[in-house]
């Protein structure tokens, strides 16, 4: 079995490799074909000399060019165009752990190349969901979801339909600012302090604001193919049920487990096979109790993702962008917490909705969201 990582030294691509490692322990052959990092190329250059891939991209040129001197025998790609190429390359399953907008792509390339993808980059279908789900149902491939809010649920599908769904229960921890009310002077060092996940910057942030659930709306929208009515966000601090099916019989399926991405990572990898490994079990002598509460309406996350989905075409695009861009102004302190909203309504405001949308459309949105003139 041959498989790419794209952002392998992310917090997702990292904990790929440790899962593929430990299925080649029980009884797995995966060959790795490509790997692929934006800068930080001490980490690649120790998962090339772990893994042997064929080929590498380095997004960032001048890093790439770096690497090129240390290792002369490996084929070392570069840029966007790079990303493209791998994720063209035929394999059994590309896994994108790419952070953020430039994700998309890749994801979109896969899929027209007619490869499986393992998808932890969400934002690719905040972008381009609807021509994303037409070209893999037209192209017979599957998307497998890594997020584990729709792990769980493709978990608890198991023979069921869509049609059997009456809603899904997403679960959410709250982020660090469930209780807090007044987010006016809340710091970055707090909004990464995420309470139950270690994860990488930019998604640490978007649970902060609650935009990484509305997100997941959407996702779960573009997954199992329902209306966003049906998709419902419950607070569970504990994050040990990682999302619920309640079906129109008024059954509910969950999934359980412990706050281990590496869980969801190996289901998409063994898709629909279960496979022994030796990661730590779920104690319940630890919880006693599953404690559920209302998402805090303060953070506007969910609130403008719904408005976003509700509008349709290239809406949730725009949005996505902004806030990639909020985000990025929020970690060098240029915004404070709020600032991120006050952006993206203001980026939303004055969006012309592209309904039937096409790639170029969504580039070339990009372009202009980056290019907007805005003062905090
Ligand atoms: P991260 O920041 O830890 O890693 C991102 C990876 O993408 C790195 O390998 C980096 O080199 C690469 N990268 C960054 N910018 C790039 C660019 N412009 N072009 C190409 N490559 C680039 O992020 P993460 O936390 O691993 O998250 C990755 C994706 O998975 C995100 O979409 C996130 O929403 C999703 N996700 C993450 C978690 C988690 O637990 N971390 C859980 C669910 C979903
Ligand atoms: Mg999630």
């Amino acid at each position: 079995m041959q498989i790419s990582v794209l952002g392998s030294t992310g917090s997702i691509g990292v904990q790929t490799l440790e899962v593929i490692e430990n299925l080649n322990r029980n009884g797995y052959n995966i060959k790795i074909k490509a790997l692929s990092a934006n800068k930080n190329i001490s980490l690649l250059q120790k998962q090339i000399e772990k893994f042997n891939p064929e080929c590498v991209c380095v997004c960032d040129v001048s890093k790439a060019n770096e690497l090129k001197n240390i290792l002369p025998g490996i084929q070392i790609l570069s840029g966007n165009e790079g990303l493209i190429c791998i994720a063209r390359q035929k394999v059994n399953i590309i896994v994108n752990a790419i952070v953020g907008f430039d994700g998309m792509l890749p994801t979109f390339e896969a899929i027209c190349a007619k490869n499986d993808v393992a998808l932890a980059n969400k934002e690719s279908l905040v972008i381009a969901g609807q021509l994303i789900m037409q070209e893999a149902k037209k192209n017979n491939v599957r998307i497998i979801p890594i997020d584990s809010e729709h792990s769980a649920i493709l978990q608890s599908m198991q023979e069921y339909t869509t049609d059997d769904i009456e809603k899904i229960y997403l679960t959410a921890s709250g982020g660090p600012f469930h209780k807090i009310k007044n987010l006016a002077n809340v710091t970055l060092e707090q909004a990464l302090k995420h309470p139950t996940w270690s994860m990488g910057q930019k998604i640490s942030i978007d649970s902060a604001t609650m935009i990484n659930k509305g997100f997941e709306i959407f996702e779960a929208c573009c997954f199992f193919d329902l209306p966003q009515e049906k998709v419902n966000v419950l607070v569970h601090a504990q994050s040990l049920i990682h999302s619920m099916v309640q079906f129109k019989d008024g059954c509910i399926i969950a999934q359980l487990g412990p706050s281990d991405m590496r869980l969801p990572i190996q289901y998409a990898l063994t898709y629909p096979k279960r496979v022994k490994n030796d990661f730590k079990r779920l104690d319940f002598n630890l919880c006693n109790l599953f404690e559920f509460d209302k998402p805090n309406e303060s953070l506007l996350g969910i609130e403008l993702c719904r408005q976003a989905i509700n509008i349709g075409g290239t809406m949730p695009a725009a949005l996505c962008i902004a806030n990639d861009i909020a985000v990025r102004k929020f970690l060098n302190k240029e915004f404070a917490f709020l600032d991120i909203y006050k952006f993206i309504k203001y980026v939303m405001s004055r969006h012309d909705v592209i309904l039937n949308y096409s790639i170029e459309d969504v580039l070339e949105l990009k372009n202009q969201i980056e290019n907007l003139n805005y003062e905090v």
